[in-house]
């Protein structure tokens, strides 16, 4: 396991921060009331990487002063390589310290966008995730449909729909079911719900089928994703074409883009196969990675509950497999598009990544540390997604996926 890489930046170098020099995530902030810019976090700092491009100390074709990373990952991976290598040495411990001047705080920075969001898939590509709900509509018998072990499940989003961490989230309204499948009605979820998972980036375009490897070379790196369900609209409009509305009110992202080079250390297998995958979508190496997860639920003023903790490495699919079978049909992938992996499940109850799987279907209601009890989210709750890959003597950590939910808007007349 790899060591800390120990920094000049005295905050980078503690066990406990999310952002030691070998992290070194991408995100775009504004600060003083200034436009959004690239910047990479340390420790409690942030580096603008805008301003080193315009003063000529990087050069990486001005994609740095685009106020997204999205020019920055079209120039392709020596590009990502050398700016890594390039801030890795300017930061370690011992390196002169003329960059200070570039260092904002992170407590005087507003967070932006990372990128730009050009596309978006979401999977439905963990195994427990996957047999809980099923469980809950079909029996255990029947939980996972004929092709789950075979294909990485996944339905097109929709771009518009991805907002930064922070952003609150205003509960759907949309068509609920009737008693008796024939007098839906039209109002405010009242199943509203998360779905704990991972969002891959897609930093190089492709135009026809990629093998898994090429895939993994091709993704960028990763952010937490919040898929916000409503589980009553989607289980009225689901059939036969899958979720629609249910899922396009928003998808939260955390700020900061872990890149795939500072997850390379937490790199791990996919699990066994129940039944062999056809050939184009066996991995060649581990490309999932081992990153704990964790979901907070804090009702409006009152104290955080936390309400799972789980593991990326629990996927079934990894978001290379996703990726390669993204486009074998030909479908061109952009940069900036993104892979929601699915949700995110462990096997035991206490680690799985909805309210649907926790309240199983509204029908065990959990208790909060508040004595409150929840099956789903109610107005004013506070929902954060945490994650951070633990190395020996540091962490990898994302920034908090933040979301408030607001009551629903008034029904149109
Ligand atoms: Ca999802």
């Amino acid at each position: 396991m790899t060591k800390l890489l120990r920094s000049w930046v005295e905050s980078a170098n503690s066990a406990t921060t999310q952002f030691p020099l070998n992290n070194l995530p991408y995100g775009v902030f504004s600060h003083d009331g200034g436009k959004p810019t690239c910047g990479v976090a340390i420790g409690d700092q942030v580096l603008n990487v805008a301003a080193m491009e315009t003063d000529g100390v990087l050069s990486f074709e001005g994609t740095l002063s685009t106020g997204s990373w999205n020019a920055f990952m079209a120039l392709g991976k020596t590009a990502w390589s050398d700016l890594r290598a390039t801030l890795t040495k300017l930061l370690s411990e011992g390196a002169d310290q003329g960059i200070a001047k570039y260092l904002v705080p992170a407590s005087d920075v507003t967070m932006h966008m990372p990128f730009t969001v050009t596309e978006y898939t979401d999977f439905y590509a963990g195994k427990h995730h996957a047999f809980n709900v099923g469980t809950m509509f079909r029996g255990p018998e029947n939980a996972l449909p004929p092709n789950w072990l075979h294909i990485p499940i996944g339905y097109n989003g929709r771009a518009s729909s991805v907002v930064l961490s922070g952003t609150p989230v205003v509960r759907p309204n949309g068509q609920l079911k009737g008693p008796d499948d024939t007098a839906p009605r039209f109002g405010p979820s009242q199943r509203f719900d998360i779905e704990l998972e991972m969002g891959a980036i897609v930093g190089q375009p492709s135009n026809g089928p990629i093998s898994v490897s090429e895939a993994f070379d091709n993704i960028f790196g990763f952010v937490l994703l919040n898929d916000w369900s409503a589980r009553d609209i989607q289980a009225w409009e689901y059939q036969p074409l899958g979720p629609f509305q249910a899922k396009a009110t928003a998808t939260t992202i955390s700020p900061w883009i872990v890149t795939a080079a500072a997850l390379e250390p937490f790199r791990t297998s996919t699990p066994e196969r129940e039944k062999p995958l056809l050939p184009y979508l066996q991995e060649p190496a581990p490309m999932l990675y081992d990153i704990a997860l964790e979901v907070g639920l804090a009702p409006e003023g009152k104290g955080e509950t936390i309400i799972t903790r789980t593991n990326y490495s629990e996927m079934y699919y990894s978001a290379a497999q996703q990726l390669a079978h993204h486009t074998s049909c030909g479908c061109p992938m952009r940069v900036g598009d993104l892979l929601g992996s699915g949700t995110i499940s462990g096997p035991t109850k206490e680690r799985r990544g909805s309210l649907l799987e926790l309240s199983w279907g509204g029908k065990e209601p959990f208790t909060l540390d508040t004595g409150e009890t929840r099956s789903f989210i109610a107005d004013g709750d506070t929902l954060t997604l945490r994650g951070q890959a633990k190395g020996d003597g540091y962490l990898v950590g994302f920034g908090d996926c933040v979301g408030q939910i607001l009551p629903a808007r008034a029904l149109p007349a």
